[in-house]
Formats: structure tokens, sequence, C-alpha cells
């Protein structure tokens, strides 16, 4: 199905269930609401006169009117583009030169924001454009900007307006639109995360990301009574698919505790929503422990849950599970070009499995793990990790060169991600491609030695890279955050690693750090740190 016509369905059998909550907005939808307000907004979209086909970015923290601007773009055959709010001008201008939207909707809050001054600098054909359509010169596809909020400067569009009641002829054109939609069609572009350099537009079809989501929400054995905490962002496919179109099937509802992740609203929505699942990468999960130390929270009623987006520290897996109670958490292990997930730990697998793999393959997922010159390794054997089926994008936007880079011409998606995968078929994820070091020939997985520091009491968070030596080509370097009050010094971190792995994977410069480069969903920048100790050794 596409996704509007599975929210329909949805909304036929299970209307009064709460679809959504944004706590920060303390605003609740059921699913009929949801049906009907996705309606209007999508009619009086196509009553401004976009068309199938269109993009349609959408800038903005995790809102209602976010969730709201999914469905209704999906239900108008728009394709909505997910623009990072963290993005600055020249990034904006990129993303939207890059995919050529034709509207722009800002569904932030204003207030105390820079957005409007930006638009206006990026496009200032808008202070003119009291009224129809814009003539941008830079971005000539650009008709439309649409922001939230009673006030707006000139040429923009207020949102309210499409939440009005929609004309007869736009609702019209919208039912012959929504006919002839196609599962296949795209519905949108999503921008990985950036994490090893500039991030890439994916796009993707309803199908790709209605059936992830219909198997996730399986896999977690979602019902109507699940209630799921959010605190990732929606612009990513953590959020919008794995969250939200995991609960669409489900008829599960979506539980939003704030704007961008916030530890302590997390915490708050976990007891008073009563939720039965929390998702987070890995960082997220970290900060919640330490945000509840002490605490006496119940939490009983978090059954399941996801990790992912980048390697699960198996002690943080035991902690979360120890802590939270979260005996069923999945790791989940994806990308955003494939919809997102390939592999997911199933809530019947043993406490060691889950910790310490990413679970099998996704049903009708075919994977394969192949060595440097294509070829499908012995079972167990490390190499590159290819997948193939429904879940693998359409291709990056207008980039036929980096598509075919990525996927193969028998349609395999190269994941850059090197692994292993057991006789059983558990898959352990060992690092990065990129990340991967190579000592004096000698090839070591950073995530190797991070699950080693993470048993050390001191550390709270550790990242390890290799960085260019003239002699061994590379060696290993690591940055650590020290818990707070501990007196960890780099001699210790060291000292902590030689007497249990082995000498070369030793850090050769340890560097104590209050944070880590990430990307805004809390992955951690290692081409970052390289470059930044680069720096520090001329
Ligand atoms: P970019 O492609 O722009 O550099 P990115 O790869 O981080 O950024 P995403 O598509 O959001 O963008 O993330 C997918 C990547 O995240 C995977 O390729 C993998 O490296 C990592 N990842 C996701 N889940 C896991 C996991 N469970 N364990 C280890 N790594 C993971
Ligand atoms: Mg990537």
């Amino acid at each position: 199905s596409t996704i509007g016509s599975l929210l329909d369905k949805v909304a036929q059998t299970h209307g009064d269930r709460e679809a959504v909550v944004m706590l920060h907005q303390d605003w609740r939808m059921t699913y009929a609401e949801l049906a009907d307000a996705a309606d209007a907004i999508a009619a009086n979209l196509l009553d401004l006169g976009l068309r199938p086909g269109d993009r349609v970015g959408i800038w903005s923290h995790n809102r209602m009117e976010w969730l709201l601007t999914q469905y209704a773009t999906a239900k108008a055959g728009l394709i909505l583009v997910t623009i990072n709010p963290a993005y600055r001008k020249s990034e904006l201008a990129y993303a939207l030169a890059k995919v050529g939207c034709r509207a722009l909707i800002l569904a932030d809050r204003f207030k105390t924001s820079d957005y409007h001054a930006m638009i206006l600098d990026l496009v200032p054909e808008l202070a003119d454009a009291a009224s129809g359509p814009l003539q941008a010169q830079a971005f000539p596809e650009l008709k439309f900007v649409i922001a939230l909020g009673e006030t707006q400067p000139p040429g923009f569009i207020p949102f309210a307006h499409l939440q009005r009641i929609p004309t007869e002829q736009a609702r019209h054109s919208l039912a012959d639109i929504t006919r002839d939609l196609q599962p296949d069609d795209p519905v949108n572009i999503q921008f990985t995360s950036g994490t090893t350099g500039n991030p890439k537009g994916a796009t993707l079809t309803h199908f790709n990301i209605v059936n992830n989501g219909y198997f996730t929400a399986k896999t977690q054995a979602f019902g109507a009574e699940d209630r799921v905490c959010v605190p990732v962002p929606l612009y990513h496919c953590f959020g919008m698919v794995l969250a939200n179109l995991a609960c669409l099937p489900a008829a599960a509802a979506a539980i939003f505790p704030s704007e961008s992740f916030e530890p302590e609203a997390t915490l708050l929505a976990l007891q008073h929503e009563g939720c039965t699942a929390l998702y987070g990468v890995p960082a997220m999960f970290t900060a919640l422990i330490e945000a509840a130390e002490g605490s006496d929270m119940d939490v009983s009623n978090l059954r399941t849950g996801i990790m992912a987006g980048s390697p699960c520290p198996i002690e943080l897996m035991k902690r979360v599970i120890a802590d939270f109670g979260l005996t069923d958490i999945t790791i989940g292990y994806g990308m955003t070009e494939t919809s997102p997930l390939s592999f997911q730990s199933a809530l019947d697998d043993t406490l060691d499995r889950r910790v310490s793999t990413v679970g099998r393959v996704h049903p009708h997922v075919e994977v394969r793990v192949a060595d440097d010159d294509g070829r499908t390794v012995e079972t167990g054997v490390e190499g590159e990790i290819l997948t193939r089926g429904y879940s693998v994008m359409l291709g990056y936007w207008d980039d036929p060169e980096k598509t075919s880079e990525a996927i193969d011409r028998h349609g395999w998606m190269h994941t850059g991600d090197l692994g292993t995968i057991d006789a059983h078929g558990y898959c352990q994820i060992v690092g990065r491609k990129k990340d991967m070091i190579i000592r004096g020939g000698e090839n070591i997985s950073p995530t190797e030695i991070e699950n080693h520091l993470y048993k050390h009491p001191d550390i709270s968070e550790a990242a390890i890279f290799g960085i260019p030596d003239e002699r061994l080509g590379e060696i290993v370097a690591c940055w650590v955050i020290p818990k707070p009050g501990s007196e960890l010094t780099p001699e210790r971190v060291v000292e902590f690693c030689k007497d249990h792995i082995a000498h070369y994977k030793v850090p050769a410069r340890v560097r104590l750090v209050e944070d880590l480069p990430r990307t805004v969903t809390g992955k951690i920048k290692k081409f970052e740190m390289r470059d930044s100790e680069i720096a520090r050794s001329r």
C-alpha cells in the first residue's frame, strides 16, 4: 500500500486510538484526526499549484506539523525532502538546489530563531512576493515558502492556510491523485547523516518505507496498546520510518518528548505516558542512563525498543537492560539507503546474542558478505555487508554516478560497513570500511577497542580512529570522555588496554575531551577527530 492508503485504513479500523503525542506542544491526535488533518493539508498543497512528483522541503525539529506534512505530502503524491534543522544557510541552499524544491515548509517555532532571516537572505525576492508564486533567481524552482506562526514576514504563507477547510475542487484533485498513486512512486528524499562527509539524498518509495516500518513493528510485536517513546529526530529514517511508519500499521502511539533530544524530558515521557518502547542511538541511551542515575522512576511498562545508528557497545546494552528493565530491547542495523533496517535482533534471541550482535537479516532482504573483489566470503569471515531487496532506495537524487557506486548492476547495495555473519545468521558489525585502521599491515577494528574501553568504570564514551604514520601507515588514536568526577588520565587508559588487548591495538595517542564531534543525531564524526589530531601533530 501507499502511506496514505495505510493511514486511511488504520483511521477506519482504529480511528479513536491515540496516534501521536507531542508533549512539548501539548498536542495529541487520534488516527482519525490525523487522517482528516492530513487530507485537508494535502488538498490545500495541491490548491497552491503543487503537482505529484514536486519536491517539498521540510526544515524543522520534531513537531506535530512535521508529521501532518509527512502524511499530507504522501497523500498528494509529493516528495517530502527532510532537511536537518541544524543546517545553516549554505547547507540549506545546497539541499534546496540539489533536489529543486518547489515548496519549503518551516514548521519550527521562530520566536527566537533566525530562520526567517536566513531564508530571506537566500531568497531576497520573498520580500516582494506579497501574493502569488515566487520568482527566485537562485532557486528557480522554489515557488512557495510556508511557515508557522500567526504573523509572517511578506512572502511567507502561514502554515495555518494549509489547515483551512479545502475547496471542493481541491478535494476532487486530491481524490484523483490518490487513486493513481503507486507504491513504487518516490515519496521521500532523505539525506544521510553525513557521518563520513557530505550528506547524500537517498530517494525512497512508499513501498520501501511502508514495508520497512511494517517489519520493524512485527519484530517488536507492536500492537495497538504500545506507546513508543521517540526522542530521535523525525528528519532521519530512524524517526520517520522506524517510529512513525512502525506505529502506523500496528495502530500504536508515538510519543515525542521534546523538539530535539533532552534526557530529562525523555525520562518524564517514559513515566507519565506509560511508554512500552524506547528508541535511541547509543549516545542517547548513555545520556539517559546518566540522567536516571539515583532516581527511583517507574518504567515498568517498558518492554522493547531499538538501539541503532552506530555501534552499540555491549556494556551499554547490558546497562540499558539492567537500569531500565528493557530485557526485550533490540539492536537494529541499517542505513538511510535501505529504508533503513536490514538486520534486527528478535524478541526470542538469547540475551548474549541480543547484546553482542545486530541479530538476523529482516524478512525479504537478501544479504551477503563480500571481499574486496566482491566475492562472497566463507561463513564467519569478515567482509563488506551487501544487501538487496525491496528496501534498497531508487538511488541518490540526481546523482547517477554515486548511485552506481553504491548499487551494483545486480542490485546489491554496498553498505561500506564491515561485518561477519555466523552459521546461524547472526551478524556482527565490525565497523565502517572507511574507519578501519591498518597499522603495519594489521587490520584493526575500532569497535573492538571501544568495547574494551567501555568496561572501564571511569569512561563515559570512547572513540578510536586511525591517524597517518610514516613508519606504520596508520596508528591508533583515541578520544575519551571521562565520567564526571573521575580521575582518569591518558596513561591509565593506555594501562587499561595493555594487559587486555594485543599490543598493536593499544592506542598510541590518547586525548581526554569533554565531548566528541557529532552529527545532530549523536553519531561520532571520526573524520573530524582525525583532522584535528593531524593538525595537532604538525
Ligand atoms: P553518511 O553516509 O552521510 O556518511 P551515515 O552513514 O552515518 O552518514 P546513516 O544512513 O544515517 O548515515 O547511517 C547508516 C550507518 O550507520 C551504517 O552504514 C552504519 O555504519 C551505521 N550503523 C547503523 N546501525 C548500526 C549498528 N547497529 N551498529 C553499527 N553501525 C551501525
Ligand atoms: Mg552512510
